[in-house]
């Protein structure tokens, strides 16, 4: 074979020959150029001994040829160092062998460039590597034919290898679980304890084994043993681990069995035993109770000799058990008694079943004669030989007393009952009377025959027996007692309360035999309560029920009434019912009120409930009606019926009346609201010209939601100081002299403006507010009183508006009194203005406030006179020292010739009763004239000036000329 390089080692002097390593040399073309010793060997040895060198062409496949050829060229062209692995594949893979070659490049002198190829032999790595590719293999395979799931992890917990079992136990393949970790094929809750316990074995070592469950692939829980251990690599690091699950249901379910069976072992045992503790407690037991009863027990030998006894027996005989026991009768008896025994004992034997006795003998312990009822019993043994006498004796000495104590008890219990007041009788089960007492046959008209063996409703008879009969039905049933009132009438004309109380008599098996009826006379009482119930609710004058009882109607009838029914509730007032009673007498009043409650009566319908709630005020319930006509009709025939004359005392009256009504459930479902609410309907009714009748509207209630808005907006106005008092000058018609101004409300209102006291006053009243208005209103004005008069030039007078609610507060003139101490003011500067609906109230707390204003000086006026109820009588009977003739009239007295009369009457009256008259609202010229002409002595009104503020009252002229109009509201 020609190769050139292999000569010319001498000319290149490197010391690769001695290299055990071939390291051949290449031109740029891939010529060999030289070729160590180790190569050449090498290279050699491949021909299998024959010497021969083979070239690369014969050694490599012409593929592995070609890429050895072009890595040659390559690092010939570029210098960069290249690495290939390769194998002799030309030639007998027994002869195979593997290398590492590295080339690189090598310059030479002549400038060409040449590689080197360094040869590394990695034949035994090679071999070993594919052992062990076989073992793995190998492994695998035997890890299939593993019937137990085996898996393995690496050191991050993903699957590296998992046998057929474990695929077929889990029902997945090898492909979905190797490289994923638990995360990524198990739930996660799961998945975090499995990682747990592979950290933990990571952790600690050893061999790992726990028990758990397991979802099969059938779906099935499974009890399960994990059994891991670790691995490691070669450099004994921690590689991963290994794994297998062991599937332990079976062997559970049978450890489980094992264990109920034990247990069950156990439990027979323990029950064996306490029956074994208990038969021998209930044999000591059973000594105890023959020691415990009182009786005597004891057991004789056919010979009659003792071989048992109980204490009781000890007690008796007065000897101890040791001395009783081997003796017999004799022994401790009179030899008469002893034999008596002995007769008793054979009598028994021969009858061959219990025998009982009486028999009277003497206790030897204690010397007392006693009466013992005595027992006796052959016993036999298990031959049913007789083997002697079972004896137990009861001392009935007290038991026969008693029996003598009860007999006695009975007869005097007897005589009781025959003299008892009460009626008593006893029923047998057909409620037949089989006893009755004397008080009650006297009771009744046939007297005992009439009633011993009948049964109520045969005798006496009457609706309240058949009820009577089924209270003693019940007694039988139940055997519990009965107590109820019963009403009868046992002869003609006479009708009796009694108050029966029905007792069981039980019989000895526990069932009531018989039942004790015992009947107390409550007729007295019962009339009594009736009239208590009267009077509670009715009302004595008018006999209508009153106002507790209609509520409870009221109620009764909501809470029973039929769905869409209506039911009214119907308030009446009478107008003017007051005047008649202050004028005619209460007598007249009384009469008035009974006459009007006929009325009424006879205006709705049989099942209607006409109601007096007290003074002239009725109420109406009207369950049922069928619609508001109905309603209608009914009111305008109570207005029209109450409208008719009254005759009182031979004179003729009339009144009238308002009406108000409120509907359920339209209205309210609520009984007090319903009452509330036809309340507020009757006070517009009344407010709203009278004589007629309203029903109740939500506006209603608006309207009293807004009245107590107002209130409590007023409260806050009186203590911000937004009222303010202005005062309208009062002249006098001779001179137009200032002798006085009237004290008027105003509420500055910010944002509003001034509100007139027509707009609030009402309310304020309503509500009470009015009180501590009326003391603020008096305070103030007290003030300006005691400032303007203060200088003693002309007199002054401040008139102040009294409200009639005012005069209901009991220390009204205390109040006054105090103030004007307070404000320094002297009463003789101020006048009280008051409505006549005062004076008409007619009430004690009125008069006596009036009577104490006029002795301390002060005066009083009638306000609005002529508008209010003209009964002058109380212009006689009040201190009255003014009249301010009411605004209405002075406006048209110059254009109406009625009310210019009418002035003029009111000032001749005044006249006459020596009382001065103020003209209130005199505007113009004329109407001053008129008046002053008249005879009226002061004038008020916008002709001289309007309501001024306090500081322009001070600097007001003394005499204004009418055109002082232009003062203008303040
Ligand atoms: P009153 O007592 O009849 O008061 C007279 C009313 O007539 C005042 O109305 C007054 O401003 C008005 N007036 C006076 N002169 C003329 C006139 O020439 N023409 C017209 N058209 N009216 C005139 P005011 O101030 O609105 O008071 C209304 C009512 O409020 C008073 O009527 C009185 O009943 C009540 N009132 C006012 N202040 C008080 C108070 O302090 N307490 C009480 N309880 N009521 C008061
Ligand atoms: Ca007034
Ligand atoms: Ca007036």
């Amino acid at each position: 074979m020609e190769n050139p390089g292999i000569n010319s080692e001498n000319e290149y002097c490197v010391p690769v020959s001695d290299l055990h390593m071939p390291v051949i040399r290449y031109d740029a073309h891939g010529q060999r150029r030289y070729m160590n010793r180790a190569a050449v060997t090498t290279m050699s040895a491949a021909s299998e001994g024959s010497g021969v060198l083979f070239t690369d062409a014969e050694l490599l496949s012409p593929q592995t040829l070609r890429h050895y050829l072009d890595a040659i060229r390559e690092v010939a062209t570029t210098g960069v160092a290249r690495e290939l692995e390769l194998a002799f594949d030309g030639i007998r893979a027994a002869q195979r062998e593997h290398y590492f070659v590295q080339f690189v490049t090598d310059p030479v002198r002549d400038g060409d460039r040449c590689v080197l190829a360094i040869y590394f032999d990695i034949t035994a790595r090679k071999r070993a590597e594919a052992k062990l590719r076989e073992r793995e293999s190998f492994l695998e395979s035997l890890l299939d034919t593993i019937p137990i799931p085996v898996f393995s992890k690496d050191r991050e917990g993903r699957y590296l290898h998992l046998n057929r079992a474990f695929e077929e136990f889990l029902g997945i393949t090898k492909q979905q679980f190797v490289g994923k970790t638990v995360f990524e094929t198990s739930p996660y809750e799961l998945a975090k304890t499995y990682f747990a316990m592979d950290e933990d074995l990571f952790a600690n070592g050893g061999i790992q084994r726990y028990e758990f469950t397991a979802r099969n692939a059938l779906n099935e829980m499974r009890d399960v043993e994990f059994s891991k251990a670790v691995f490691h690599d070669g450099q004994g690091r921690k590689a991963g681990l290994i794994g297998a699950i062991l599937d332990i249901t079976e062997r559970k379910r049978a450890e489980a069995e094992q264990r109920a069976q034990y247990e069950r072992i156990l439990q027979l045992n323990k029950s064996l035993e306490d029956k074994a503790l208990e038969l021998s407690e209930a044999r000591a037991q059973l000594m105890n109770v023959l020691h415990t009863i009182p009786d005597m027990v004891w057991l004789k030998s056919t010979a009659g000799v003792f071989m048992l006894c109980n204490h009781g027996v000890e007690r008796f005989v007065g000897k101890s058990k040791a001395e009783i026991l081997g003796k017999s009768d004799y022994d401790f008896f009179d030899a008469g008694l002893a034999d008596f025994f002995r007769e008793r004992e054979k009598a028994a034997i021969d009858a061959m079943r219990i025998c009982v006795n009486d028999e009277w003998v003497v206790s030897p312990a204690t010397g007392e004669r006693t009466l013992l009822e005595t027992r006796r019993l052959p016993v036999f043994d298990a031959h049913g030989a007789v083997t002697g006498v079972l004896g137990v004796a009861r001392d009935m000495t007290e038991r026969r007393r008693f029996d003598e104590t009860l007999a006695r008890r009975e007869r005097e219990f007897r005589t009781l009952v025959e003299h008892s007041p009460d009626t008593v009788a006893r029923y047998g089960l057909d409620f037949r009377r089989i006893y009755i007492n004397p008080t009650f046959a006297s009771l009744a008209k046939g007297g005992a025959e009439a009633l011993i063996g009948k049964t109520p409703t045969e005798y006496p008879g009457g609706p309240n027996t058949v009820l009577y009969e089924e209270q003693l039905e019940e007694v039988f049933a139940t055997a519990s007692d009965r107590e109820f009132e019963l009403k009868w009438g046992p002869a003609e004309g006479r009708q009796l309360c009694h108050l029966i109380r029905l007792t069981p008599e039980l019989g000895p098996n526990g069932t009531v035999e018989t039942v004790l009826a015992v009947g107390r006379d409550i007729t007295e009482l019962h009339a009594s309560r009736e009239k208590i119930h009267r009077m509670a609710y009715f009302d004595a004058l008018t006999a209508l029920p009153n106002r507790a009882l209609f509520n409870e109607y009221l109620r009764q009838t909501i809470s029973t009434s039929a769905h869409g029914r209506l039911t009214a509730v119907m308030m009446i007032d009478m107008d003017r019912f007051k005047g008649v009673n202050d004028t005619m007498g209460h007598a007249a009043g009384d009469e008035l009120l009974r006459e009007a409650a006929g009325r009424l009566l006879a205006c709705v319908r049989p099942g209607d409930t006409v109601a007096r709630f007290g003074g002239d005020e009725f109420a109406i319930l009207l369950p049922e009606v069928p619609d508001r006509c109905t309603l209608e009709q009914i009111s305008a025939m109570i207005i029209k019926r109450l409208d008719e004359r009254f005759l009182l005392a031979g004179k003729e009256v009339f009144i009238s009346c308002s009406l108000g009504i409120a509907l359920y459930p339209i209205d309210s479902i609520d009984a007090e609201d319903l009452l509330s609410y036809a309340d507020s309907a009757m006070y517009l009714a009344k407010r709203s010209g009278r004589r007629g009748f309203r029903f109740y509207t939500k506006d209603l209630t608006i309207k009293a939601t807004a009245h107590l808005l107002l209130e409590s907006e007023l409260r806050r106005a009186i203590d911000q100081g937004e009222l303010e008092l202005h005062y309208q000058p009062q002249v006098s018609f001779r001179g137009a002299e200032v002798i006085g101004s009237e004290a008027l409300l105003r509420w500055n209102r910010p944002g509003v403006g001034y509100i007139s006291p027509n707009q609030f006053v009402p309310v304020a009243e309503e509500t009470g507010l009015i009180v501590d208005l009326g003391r603020w209103v008096l305070r103030e004005a007290c003030r300006a009183a005691s400032e303007w008069n203060a200088g003693g030039g002309a007199r002054h007078t401040v008139a102040i508006n009294l409200s009639a609610r005012q005069f209901q507060t009991r220390d009204l003139a205390l109040m006054v009194k105090d103030i004007l101490d307070e404000t320094n003011c002297r009463p003789e500067w101020l006048e009280f203005e008051i409505t006549e609906s005062v004076l008409l109230e007619e009430d004690d707390s009125v008069t006596s406030a009036l009577l104490a204003f006029k002795n301390m000086g002060l005066s009083i006026a009638i306000d609005d006179f002529g508008t209010g109820y003209s009964a002058l009588s109380y212009l006689a009977r009040f201190p009255i020292d003014t009249l301010k003739i009411d605004r209405t009239f002075v406006q048209r007295v110059t254009t109406d010739r009625r009310h210019a009369e009418l002035v003029k009457a009111i000032l001749s009256i005044a006249r006459c009763l020596g009382q001065r008259v103020v003209a209130e609202g005199v505007e113009t010229m004329e109407q001053a004239a008129f008046l002053d002409v008249h005879g009226c002595q002061v004038a008020q009104g916008f002709l001289y000036s309007k309501p001024l503020l306090k500081p322009d009252i001070s600097s007001l002229p003394r005499y204004l000329s009418p055109s002082a109009a232009a003062h203008g509201e303040a």
